[in-house]
């Protein structure tokens, strides 16, 4: 099979990159084997779960994509109480996820910044500090996150949403708010100040080339990334993207290159930590499944109170919002144990990457 040597090389070049992505049949199949083959090898065939907890959907930017931009009136605005995260928190706790994700639009002063110690010192009381907390806040100041970490927080998910800063640029607004090299540097910011940093983009977005996704790859190799959660675009009708809903891939096809650059993202960072997306798994009620099968290694059951559910929607018919916590895990843990890997409950499994890095190996 010719393109059976670039699989097995040491090191993608751009061009190998661009090959990889456009496998189809046999050769697809092979690609999604090594990388399941690498998973086994390097992290092992467990899933870790981190309960998500989707804050609040209030948010100060207006990201062109996405359902919750502040210009979107649709949604009624939400902020859950201390007490509501709390207790998803410490149903996380309880069901042994040993890992909560904090979710939230975008929002920065005092009152927020004050509101999330709070509860990152409280969750950490009360669990003995037996969960891990992943934050994933947006852009904050040096000291916010320095904050934060000392508060509770272990990682840090920023996603670059793609790292092609021209392409950057059409998906935003083109104000002092929404700037690539900001974002490209709170990246370095978190990785400064200690956290484990995982970082993302969306796949089959209006304009993206096979090209920038290739660079996207690069660019979590250069970055050297302790963790990645990615997954396809999908639109969402109160956007100014949907405007070229007509030059998208069919949904199967966004999937099918999601699943591709997880495959390649698992055969090159053999031990960093790998999401299966709930994107995935809106456009296949298999997407999950299949993304473990191609590498992925961490799930995120959405422990949000059920009533809030149906406000955070990021795009268009996102899963499990009529779903509460227990039917959510449930779920999840059919989808591990189809994909034929085991769960890692009670273990933090943080990314052995960012482990390795610590210790200068
Ligand atoms: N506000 C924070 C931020 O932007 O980093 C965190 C929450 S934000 C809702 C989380 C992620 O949702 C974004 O990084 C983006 O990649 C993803 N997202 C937003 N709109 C999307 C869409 N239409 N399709 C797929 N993913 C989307
Ligand atoms: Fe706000 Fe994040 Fe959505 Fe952008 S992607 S509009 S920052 S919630």
């Amino acid at each position: 099979m010719q393109n059976a040597g670039i699989i097995e090389k040491e090191h993608f070049t751009k061009e190998d990159l661009l090959i990889l992505l456009s496998l189809q049949g046999e050769d697809l199949q092979m690609l999604y084997d090594k990388a399941l083959a690498v998973k086994a090898q390097y992290v092992g065939r467990k899933v870790y779960f981190r309960g998500l907890i989707e804050y609040s959907n209030l948010c100060s930017k207006n990201c062109y994509y996405c359902g919750i931009r502040c210009r979107n009136k649709k949604y009624a605005r939400y902020t859950l109480t201390d007490e509501e995260v709390i207790e998803a928190a410490l149903y996380a706790h309880r069901n042994r996820f040993a890992s909560i994700v904090i979710q939230s639009g975008e929002q920065t002063g005092n009152k927020f910044t004050d509101a999330i110690e709070r509860l990152l010192k409280e969750i950490s009381r009360l669990t003995n500090k037996e969960l891990h907390i992943t934050l994933s806040l947006g852009e904050q100041s040096e000291e916010t996150y320095r904050r934060w970490l000392e508060a509770g927080a272990q990682r840090y998910l920023l996603r670059i949403e793609v790292s092609n800063p021209g392409l950057y640029k059409k998906l935003h607004p083109g104000d002092n708010h929404h700037l690539y090299s900001e974002r490209l540097g709170k990246l370095h910011i978190l990785r400064k100040t200690g956290y484990m940093v995982g970082t993302g983009v969306m796949i089959g977005l209006p304009f993206q080339t096979t090209g920038d996704l290739a660079d996207d790859l690069v660019f979590f190799r250069d970055f050297d990334v302790d963790m990645v959660g990615m997954g396809p675009y999908i639109e969402h009708e109160d956007t100014p993207l949907y405007e070229y809903r007509d030059q998208l891939l069919p949904l199967e096809d966004r999937l099918e290159l999601s699943l591709k650059m997880v495959a390649i993202l698992r055969i090159m960072m053999k031990d960093i930590n790998i999401a299966a997306t709930t994107a995935m798994q809106t456009i296949d009620p298999h997407g999950r499944e299949r993304a473990l099968l191609a590498g992925a290694n961490v799930m995120m059951p959405n422990l949000t109170p059920l009533k809030y559910k149906q406000e955070y929607l990021l795009y268009k018919n996102k899963p499990g919002t009529q779903d509460d916590a227990e039917k959510t895990k449930a779920v999840m843990e059919q989808n591990i144990l189809a994909a034929g890997d085991e769960i890692g409950y009670g273990e933090w499994g943080d990314p052995r990457h960012f482990k390795k890095r610590n210790a200068g190996m």
